[in-house]
This record gives C-alpha cells, sequence and structure tokens, in this order.
C-alpha cells in the first residue's frame, strides 16, 4: 500500500521509523506520514512532541505502549479501519524490542492496510559499523537481568553460527560480557554507545577483553552489545547436535562437551553451552 502523493493518506497503519539519537535521521517521507496522519500512536508522548516539531507536525498524539490494555488497542484498530494511524516509538523502528507486534497482527487479522516509513534500527546500526560478519545475524533483544535466565538465554544462542545482537543498559553491561565471556569463550565482540550522537563510540575486542575493560563500570547511554558467531562456523549446527545427543547419552555434559569440542576443532565453552541448552530443552 503505497500512500498517494496528496496530503490525506488512505486509511491504514502506518509503522513509521524515527531517529535513534539524531534527528537528521528522519526521513523526509517519514517527516510526511507525520504530518498528514489522523492520529500518531506513540509510547511517551513527551519524546515524541519533539520528533512531530522535528517534522513540522501538529498532528494529535496517543499513548500505545506495553502496558496499554486490549481497549486502546481496540481503539486504534477502529481507528486506522477509516482513518490514517501512525505508530511512532520512543527511538528507532517500533516493533524492535518496541510495542507494535500484536497491533500489527491484529490490524492484518482485520485486513486493515499497514505500511511503512522504514528507517533506523540500532541492531542494524551497529551491526553496520562492528566490523563483525554481517552476511547472517541474530536479533536477540535484552538479555535477562537475572544470571540464571541470563545463562539459560546465551545457551539457547551459544551454537548459532551467525552474529549475535543484544541490547543492553550501562548498569547491565559487565554482567552481561561476564556472563557472555564465560559461556562463549573468546568469540570476537564489540560494544555500540549512543549511535548517531556525539558520543557515538565502537570497542571491539574478544569477549573475555571487554568484560575485563567494562567490569565494574556503568558506562552511560545507550548501548547495542554484538559477538560474532562460533569459530566452528564451518561446523553446522545440526552436525554438533548429533555428537552433542550421542556423547550426552553416556557422559555428563561437560565430559560431553570436552570430547565434541576435541573431536570438532571447537571452543570447549561453546560447545559445554549448547550441550547445556540441549540437555534443558
Ligand atoms: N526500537 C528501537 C530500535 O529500533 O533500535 C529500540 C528500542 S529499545 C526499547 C532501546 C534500546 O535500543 C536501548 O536500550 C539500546 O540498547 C538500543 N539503542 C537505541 N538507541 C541507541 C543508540 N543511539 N545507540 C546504541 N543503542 C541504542
Amino acid at each position: 500500500m503505497a500512500e498517494p502523493p496528496e496530503d490525506r493518506l488512505t486509511p491504514g497503519l502506518y509503522i513509521v521509523a524515527g531517529p535513534i539519537g539524531n534527528l537528521e535521521d528522519l526521513s523526509p517521507r517519514a517527516a510526511r506520514i507525520l504530518r498528514a496522519a489522523d492520529v500518531v500512536a506513540c509510547e511517551d508522548t513527551r519524546v515524541t512532541a519533539k520528533l512531530l516539531r522535528a517534522a513540522g507536525s501538529g498532528r494529535p498524539m496517543l499513548p500505545y505502549h506495553e502496558h496499554s490494555g486490549p481497549d486502546v488497542e481496540a481503539r486504534l484498530l477502529d481507528r486506522a479501519a477509516r482513518e490514517s494511524v501512525a505508530l511512532v516509538s520512543d527511538a528507532g523502528t517500533p516493533l524492535i524490542s518496541d510495542p507494535g507486534y500484536s497491533l500489527v497482527r491484529a490490524a492484518r487479522a482485520r485486513g486493515i492496510a499497514v505500511t511503512t516509513a522504514p528507517g533506523p534500527s540500532a541492531a542494524i546500526t551497529a551491526l553496520s559499523i562492528s566490523g563483525l560478519p554481517s552476511d547472517r545475524f541474530l536479533f536477540a533483544g535484552f538479555l535477562p537481568a537475572k544470571a540464571v535466565a541470563r545463562e539459560k538465554a546465551i545457551s539457547a544462542v551459544a551454537g548459532i553460527p551467525a552474529t549475535l545482537i543484544f541490547y543492553e543498559t550501562g548498569p547491565r553491561l559487565a554482567a552481561s560480557l561476564a556472563a557472555l565471556a564465560a559461556a562463549l569463550g573468546g568469540r570476537e565482540a564489540a560494544v555500540a554507545r549512543e549511535l548517531t550522537k556525539r558520543h557515538e563510540e565502537l570497542v571491539a575486542g574478544p569477549l573475555p577483553e571487554l568484560a575485563a575493560r567494562y567490569a565494574g563500570q556503568e558506562p552511560k547511554g545507550e548501548i547495542v552489545l554484538l559477538v560474532g558467531p562460533p569459530a566452528g562456523e564451518v561446523v553446522a549446527a545440526d552436525a554438533l547436535d548429533e555428537a552433542l545427543r550421542t556423547a550426552l547419552r553416556t557422559m555428563p555434559p561437560g565430559k560431553a562437551a570436552a570430547s565434541v569440542a576435541a573431536a570438532l576443532g571447537l571452543p570447549r565453552g561453546e560447545v559445554y553451552a549448547r550441550a547445556m541448552a540441549l540437555k534443558s530443552a
């Protein structure tokens, strides 16, 4: 569904990406949709008011966030059926670690037109400057704050032959890096901070090095954490799982991981993490 060139938009839901810190990254098309939409659904009206000012828009806002109940969603869907409803986030692309998934799904189910003005997302922005393999990547959102849940989440993605992308916060960065280094060993990684802003910074290095560098620190600003693929990427994930399942029939996880790691030439920490994930699956 492409909107007509005039000021009026056809009815439907418009997923509009905004900047991740630099207002110049708001696209002219996104700005035009924000000027023309009948209503702009947003997380925080104070944040979106600034975006609308930058876009030259005086359109009304309607709060829609993770605590919005089904009533708010139903009202937005009713409006999107006969008017143009733009959805924006506080930063970047809606739905990416932000609200919108259930709204888009419900709109599609009701036959309401859904389209987008695409734009920045911190995950892709970080990947594009990280120097880590970009041919295959997995966006995994935020790691859990609690240690056991975090270890489980890391185990679940440890064996995936792709660059892993996590969203992070300053206060939790050190703990996440320590847990990733313990489970994944010396894999290449990068900490991308304050992307597109004045103090943009990218620090790259092996996980243990980054864990040591940030230990006890709470860097300011917004952070994306990236981890390169396992060194044994050439070993198919299926082959690793099959070898581990066989070994786990006769050995405890530690021994099974050591024997499979030696046989396939893979880092032991990664194979152990995968063994634990298979055991708890
Ligand atoms: N929807 C957004 C997107 O498309 O990137 C993400 C929203 S999520 C609630 C917020 C997280 O995104 C932050 O905690 C941080 O991990 C990441 N993030 C957003 N802006 C960033 C920036 N300028 N630099 C680094 N990370 C950023």
